[in-house]
């Protein structure tokens, strides 16, 4: 890739994130009528598993502004966060089709409501909730959730996946491939941010999604050899840590108003599954055992993980000093308990800290941003100027 045809890669991949058909999906599956896609909503689902039974994963992430809620609202209450209701309508406006199973865990009650409204709403899906486990520091959380993962695996053939050991290694290989460019992307980010803006690297990272692991890997490859060798001119902006956004997703427009009013995103926890692990999942001895390992012990903080071991406000605090960050914002979506559960302890650690911050509220619908600008306009001018 050149470095001039950056930008329309990341304007072709904006428009395929945007369409609700999922093509990329119809299009692997078309090459052979035995293929099958299985979606699962965020933050966090075993990847490498639905890939191993040689079955596409598909990261959902609600429909943004582009679906009106016409049968959803009766099923769900009104203080509910919109990626709930999307998703839901999703189904019952038929955009789900293209999927023979949907996976959802156990990150709030809401997802785990709307798991049970799917798998009634849709009998004929195979449609599974997955209980990831809560308390890490016990020794069986990881056999609890590697019997959790052999069900899972047992599920998938059921539908007709075709499930072996040594294809979960050579999964987990190519997702730990794929886990290093995006933490390779992100560092060319917080050094240059000037070379990557953080709506661009976000639609590179969430693409991943959408696309077969191979070629989301390939393209990675192709916009790290070019970024460096763009043309680009460094702006004086305000280094900011996004917290807040691993669930429902902020419509692209905000972030990109966040960097015009003068900010800098420089570490953020936008589409979370990408990131998930720390370090490398072990692609040797037995696989399964190795994934549920790597979640109990190598996953990121995350507001919809607990662990008592170790507090998530401290992982915060680890990664405003690695990016060396001016200023925090807490970009959160509307009605998401477990965002506001954490904005209490979060805001306290960045204040011990000594560092500004901001709260911000979302939601997929947002037709006026204007307020949104003026709040994060005014947060860099009193810094700016203080
Ligand atoms: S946005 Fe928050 S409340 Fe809504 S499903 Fe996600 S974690 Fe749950």
């Amino acid at each position: 890739m050149l470095a001039s045809d950056i930008e329309r890669t990341f304007d072709r991949y904006r428009d395929l994130l945007e369409d609700l058909s999922f093509p990329e999906v119809r299009r692997w599956k078309e090459a052979d009528p035995r293929r099958k896609a299985v979606g699962f909503f965020p933050v966090y689902a075993p990847v490498e598993i639905i890939h191993a039974a040689g079955m596409l994963p598909v990261g959902l992430a609600g429909a943004g502004d582009r679906l009106d809620i016409q049968h959803a609202d009766a099923r769900f209450g009104s203080f509910i966060c919109s990626i709930i209701k999307t998703t839901l309508e999703l189904g019952m406006t038929g955009h789900l089709e293209p999927f023979e199973g949907l996976l959802f865990s156990s990150i709030c009650d809401s997802a785990r409501n709307l798991a049970f409204v799917m798998k009634r709403n849709f009998p004929q899906k195979y449609i599974d909730f997955l209980h990831l486990p809560h308390n890490p520091s016990s020794p069986a959380s990881v056999d609890f959730l590697a019997a959790e993962y052999r069900r899972l695996i047992g599920q998938l053939e059921r539908i007709g996946g075709d499930y072996s050991e040594e294809k979960l290694r050579a999964g987990i290989a190519l997702f730990n491939r794929q886990r290093e460019l995006v933490r390779e992307l992100y560092a060319i980010r917080a050094a240059a941010p000037h070379l990557l803006r953080a709506w661009e690297c976000y639609v590179a990272v969430r693409v991943g999604n959408v696309l077969p692991v191979e070629e989301h890997i390939a393209l990675l490859e192709q916009v790290l050899a070019a970024a460096p060798r763009r043309d680009a001119k460094k702006r004086d902006s305000l280094r900011v840590v996004i917290e807040g956004s691993f669930c429902e997703q902020p419509p692209l427009e905000v972030i990109r108003l966040i960097e015009d009013a003068g900010c800098d995103i420089v570490e953020d926890d936008f589409t979370l599954a990408q990131r998930w692990f720390t370090e490398d999942v072990p692609a040797v001895g037995d696989p399964v055992h190795a994934l549920a390992e790597a979640y109990v012990n190598r996953s990121v903080y995350s507001s919809v993980r607990h662990d008592f071991r170790k507090p998530r406000w401290l992982g915060l605090a680890e990664k405003i000093k690695a990016s060396q960050a001016d200023a925090v914002i807490f970009l959160m979506a509307k009605f998401c308990e477990p965002a506001y559960f954490d904005y209490v302890p979060f805001k306290q650690q960045v204040e011990l800290m000594g560092l500004p911050h901001l709260a911000l509220e979302y939601e997929e619908k947002l037709f006026t941003f204007e307020r949104l600008r003026t709040e994060v306009e005014t947060f860099v001018e009193s810094l700016v100027f203080d």
